[in-house]
């Protein structure tokens, strides 16, 4: 045991915070982990979580058109933004309780209050001066907000959560996972919703043809989508936001979100005090083992900025404190992570996508179906399941899945172990499927496209 007060001091109870305490501490280190906000981080707080709960929310509108094309007749509904919030909120702090006992069970101490590394084995917190073998650092980010003329009257992600009312229209800027779930979030809620969009196509890096098939699905559920243009002032009137873009138009409207991307929390913490490289980015650098180039401080999450995803927190969370506590490689592998952006319809996927398998490859097969899934085929709504399989010719492995449509992110992640096991083509179309369902047709296409 070391001379200092502790084997691991961590700074941040979000994602990956927690779970390396957590290991840590029931491996028998000493471990203490600093919050400042809220325990269980941006996913449970305002992220992952209450976002999910919100694209359940929003969904019923649809479901009871559809329930009444099943004979059903559910009335008119009303929906209360206050009672959604109130029981989120009440959700969310069960689950902070939930954090805390489950670090205080790993016999991890929580402490309350905004660290800082004062030099490369002390932690300053609530004005006290804490020493520790290791500093942990699990900050993870911040969302970023250009600037622009009226950026005061914008918000971010995170007061959408806590809106006082909900706007009866809402202009969404960005074109990443946030800024399309939050579009689908409130046009199911009723608000009418723009997304503006700087490039030519939403979601760059994700496959080209699911990418334009969410933005036809979008724009035919009443979203207004407009690519290729920018916010350049916002102003506060009588009327609401009137906000100019690019081209010179004028849209009022009652709120403004940028989800344009987030910048590590990197800033104040000591970090170039005691000389802790950073990228252009200000994310921290890191080594294969989580190590930044100062030997007794790591770093993992988002605070690095590499795959931005609570899975991938997690997974080093726990591989780093298996590897210093229980002398373990370090064994997270980053090829084949699975996503779902939570659209509406979801947009799952895994692997490759057509572009990439493209460059990597030279010889691949693209299978490609397009149907109406049974559960709105009474009515008229109109949106279709559309899934797509990338197979490289040569050794018959399924390199890419890809799907649009109700429950994806459910259904990928099955797939996603098969594509990381290195299932082939055959050994899906040999795969006997479930009738009826949507995934079956995973395992029933037969005919490459092109
Ligand atoms: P965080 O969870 O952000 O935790 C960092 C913690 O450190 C915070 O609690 C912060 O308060 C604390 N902290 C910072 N500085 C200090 C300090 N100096 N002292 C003490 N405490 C400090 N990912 C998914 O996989 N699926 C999703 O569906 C998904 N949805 C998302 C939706 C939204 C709106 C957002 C914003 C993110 C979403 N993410 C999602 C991403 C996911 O939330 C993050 O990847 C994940 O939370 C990163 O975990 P982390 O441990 O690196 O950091
Ligand atoms: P993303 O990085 O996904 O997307 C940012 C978007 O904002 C991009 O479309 C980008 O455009 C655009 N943008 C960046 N800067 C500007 C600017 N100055 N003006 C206009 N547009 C700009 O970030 P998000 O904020 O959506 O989400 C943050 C991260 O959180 C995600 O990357 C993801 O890792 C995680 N997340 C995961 C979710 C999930 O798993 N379901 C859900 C939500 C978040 P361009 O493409 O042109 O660069």
């Amino acid at each position: 045991m070391s001379d200092y007060q502790y084997d691991l001091f961590i700074i941040g109870a979000g994602s990956g915070g927690v779970r390396a305490a957590r290991i840590a501490g029931s491996l028998d280190a000493r471990v203490a982990i600093a919050e400042d906000r809220y325990l269980g981080g941006t996913c449970v707080n305002v992220g992952c979580v209450p976002k999910k709960l919100f694209v359940y929310a929003s969904h019923f509108s649809e479901d009871f058109a559809n329930a009444s094309s099943f004979g059903w007749n559910p009335g008119k509904a009303d929906f209360s933004w206050k009672k959604l919030i109130a029981n989120k909120n009440t959700e969310i702090s069960q689950l902070n309780g939930v954090y805390k006992r489950l670090l205080d069970s790993a016999g991890v101490e929580t402490i309350i209050g905004r660290a800082t590394i004062s030099d490369e084995h002390t932690i300053e917190i609530n004005d006290e001066k804490i020493t520790t073998e290791r500093i942990l650092v699990a900050t993870g980010g911040w969302p970023n907000i250009p600037e622009i003329e009226g950026k005061e009257h914008i918000i971010s992600s995170n007061e959408a959560f806590f809106l006082e009312e909900l706007p009866e229209k809402i202009i969404i800027v960005g074109g990443g996972y946030i800024a399309v779930e939050f579009a689908g979030i409130f046009n199911g809620l009723g608000v009418e919703t723009t997304l503006v969009y700087r490039g030519p196509l939403f979601l760059r890096g994700f496959d080209r043809d699911l990418r334009e098939k969410l933005a036809v699905e979008m724009e035919n559920k009443g979203i207004t989508l407009k690519f290729e243009t920018n916010i350049r002032q916002i102003e506060k009137t009588t009327e609401g936001l009137v906000t100019t873009l690019d081209n010179g138009e004028q849209l009022i409207t009652g709120q403004v979100m940028y989800a344009t991307g987030r910048n590590p929390n990197t800033s104040n913490l000591g970090l170039e005090k005691v000389g802790v490289k950073l990228d252009s980015k200000q994310a921290i650098i890191v080594n294969e083992n989580y190590q930044t180039n100062i030997p007794s401080i790591y770093a993992i999450g988002d605070v690095t900025n590499r795959v931005n995803l609570t899975p991938v927190a997690l997974a080093e969370g726990m591989a780093l404190a298996r590897h210093l506590y229980n002398k373990q490689e370090i064994a997270v592998d980053y090829t084949n992570i699975p996503t779902c952006v939570f659209s509406q319809p979801n947009l799952g996927t895994v692997g490759l996508t057509e572009e990439e398998a493209r460059e990597q490859y030279s010889d691949i097969d693209i299978y490609k179906s397009s149907f109406r899934p049974m559960k709105l085929s009474l009515s008229d709504i109109d949106e279709k399941v559309f899934m797509k399989l990338i197979v490289d010719k040569q050794t018959d492995r399924v390199i890419g899945a890809h799907m649009l449509g109700p429950d994806a992110g459910e259904i990928i992640q099955g797939i996603g172990i098969a594509i990381k096991a290195g299932a082939t083509k055959k050994e899906f179309d040999s795969t006997i499927g479930i009738h009826p369902t949507t995934a079956e047709e995973f395992v029933t296409m037969r005919e490459p496209v092109s």
